[in-house]
Parts: structure tokens; C-alpha cells; sequence
């Protein structure tokens, strides 16, 4: 199993999602079977208890789970069933940690966030990730995992515990990371608040393989070499990821950056035989 995990700093709704969607539609046009599982770092167990005017709609998964609606761009994108299992809350580790501890099964242990809840999340991603999704039945070849929120929010402090020693866990040719910042417009293009993010992404233990960057205009060659510098990862590493009339640009956008091929250096892609699917 390969992961690609997708997290993001700077601002919120920086276009995570979307990214991790149009990440895994060019992985399916490869011929891989890919998954994808959202992580929603709050305590609500799921978002059928969230108003919409907040949150957006509620997406219902075929096993009747009221979920996030990136679930649903995931299922617009890549054609698979997800289930309620593929979002995971805050709210739905703690409660089967707690379930488990009023068991008896951690046998008198002091619980605790580092291990149990740590532990209880790659336990669920490394489940979850195997659950075949698509009408071929396969188990899937790559899981695309979108972690919510910012990198630095308290809230995804044992996500980002839990992803980094996942990380460890799998082995590095087994695990890419996208990390998605922002770059705003003040008279030029700025960079520094994507440096800052990605040394508190390093600091918390995630070092971003790719640093993709929403912007409202197409990025500056200067602005890309100059993240490339002061990130210390090469050029082609920096995806520029600028506004489109439609999202549906993006995994065109991405592909042009052959996104694909330098995640299939980073993860040694099987070579797949089999044609790909209709996408
Ligand atoms: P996040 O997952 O980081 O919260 P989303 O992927 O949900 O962000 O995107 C937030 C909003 O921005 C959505 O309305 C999405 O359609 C829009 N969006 C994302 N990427 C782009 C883009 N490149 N151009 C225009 N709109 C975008």
C-alpha cells in the first residue's frame, strides 16, 4: 500500500481537497486502484449533526454515513463507494479508544493521546486503506489521505503525530506528502508565510515531498525558485496551483507539472499492466 498524504497550512479551504481529488484521478489514469480517507480533526463523530450554512452540505455515503463533502468529491472524481470509515473525526478515535478502555482492553495502562489515540489512528488509516472501493473489488493500490485543517491548529496535533510515525511505520518509499500553502498577492507575490509553514510542518515531523501553492494568479517563475531555495527542495517539487474557473482544471494543471511521475520516484509505483479505467 502506498500513502500520499495531503495537509496544508497558512489559511484554511486553501484547496486541500481538490488537490488530494485531482492527485488521485492522475494516479487512476495510470491503471492504479486508489482510495482516499479524509480526516477531520474535530470532535463531532460525523458531520450529520453540522449545519450546513456552516460547513457546507452533508454528503451520504451508500452505507447511510452523513460525512464531510469532500467525501463526496472524492467519490465524484475517483468513482469509488467510500464508506463511513472513510472519515475519520476526532470524535470517532476518541470514541472507540474510550469504548475500548471501558472494555478493560488496555489492561490497567494509563490512556493516553501518544499511544492509544496515535496508535488508534494508524490503525484505522492501515484498515480502512485496504477496503476495496471501486467495481473491480481489488484492494487498492495507493490511498490518498487529506488531513483537515491547518498544520500547527491544536486540533491536528495527534494527527500529525499519528501520520509521521504512520510514515515511519509504512517506510519513506511507501509515503509522499503534498503539502499545500497559500501565496498572497500584496504588490508581489509573497512567499514567507509558505516558508514559515513548512518549517512548523518539518518542526511537527511531516517533511513536504511536494509543496503545492494556491494562488490567485499563475505563479512567478522567480516566486517558484525562491520556495524551491528557501524550502531547500528542488524546483520541480514547487507546484504551482493558481485560480481556475473550474475545478475540474486542476488535474490538468497538476499534470502539466507531471505531479505523477515525480510521485512515482518518490513511491517506486508498481507498473501496472492492467488498462485504466474510464475516468
Ligand atoms: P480545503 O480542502 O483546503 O479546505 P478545498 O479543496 O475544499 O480546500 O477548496 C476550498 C474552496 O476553494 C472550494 O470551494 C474549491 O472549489 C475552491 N478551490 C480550490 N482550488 C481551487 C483553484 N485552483 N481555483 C479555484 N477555486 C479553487
Amino acid at each position: 500500500m502506498k500513502y500520499v498524504l495531503v495537509s496544508g497550512g497558512v489559511i484554511s479551504g486553501v484547496g486541500k481537497g481538490i488537490i488530494a481529488s485531482s492527485t488521485g484521478l492522475l494516479l487512476k489514469t495510470k491503471g492504479l486502484t486508489v482510495t482516499s480517507i479524509k480526516i477531520d480533526p474535530y470532535l463531532n463523530i460525523d458531520a450529520g449533526t453540522m449545519a450546513p450554512t456552516e460547513h457546507g452540505e452533508v454528503y451520504v455515503t451508500d452505507d447511510g454515513g452523513e460525512m464531510d463533502l469532500d467525501l463526496g468529491n472524492y467519490e465524484r472524481y475517483l468513482l469509488t463507494s467510500l464508506t463511513r470509515e472513510h472519515n475519520i473525526t476526532t470524535g470517532k478515535i476518541y470514541q472507540s479508544v474510550i469504548e475500548r478502555e471501558r472494555r478493560g482492553d488496555y489492561l490497567g495502562k494509563t490512556v493516553q493521546v501518544v499511544p492509544h489515540i496515535t496508535n488508534a489512528i494508524q490503525d484505522w488509516i492501515e484498515r480502512v486503506a485496504k477496503i476495496p472501493v471501486d467495481e473491480s473489488g481489488r484492494e487498492p493500490d495507493v490511498c490518498v489521505i487529506e488531513l483537515g485543517g491547518t498544520v500547527g491548529d491544536i486540533e491536528s496535533g495527534p494527527f500529525i503525530h499519528a501520520v509521521s510515525q504512520l510514515q515511519r511505520r509504512v517506510g519513506k518509499d511507501n509515503f509522499a506528502h503534498i503539502f499545500v500553502s497559500y501565496i498572497p498577492i500584496v504588490g508581489e507575490q509573497k512567499t514567507k508565510p509558505t516558508q514559515r509553514a513548512v518549517s512548523d510542518s518539518r518542526s511537527a515531523g511531516l517533511d513536504p515531498d511536494l509543496i503545492a501553492c494556491r494562488c490567485e494568479q499563475p505563479l512567478e517563475d522567480g516566486t517558484i525558485q525562491k520556495i524551491a531555495n528557501m524550502c531547500q527542495v528542488e524546483k520541480k517539487k514547487v507546484i504551482a496551483v493558481h485560480n481556475v474557473s473550474t475545478t475540474y482544471h486542476v488535474p490538468l494543471l497538476l499534470s502539466k507539472q507531471n505531479i505523477v511521475e515525480t510521485l512515482e520516484g518518490l513511491l517506486h509505483l508498481p507498473s501496472i499492466e492492467r488498462p485504466a479505467e474510464r475516468v
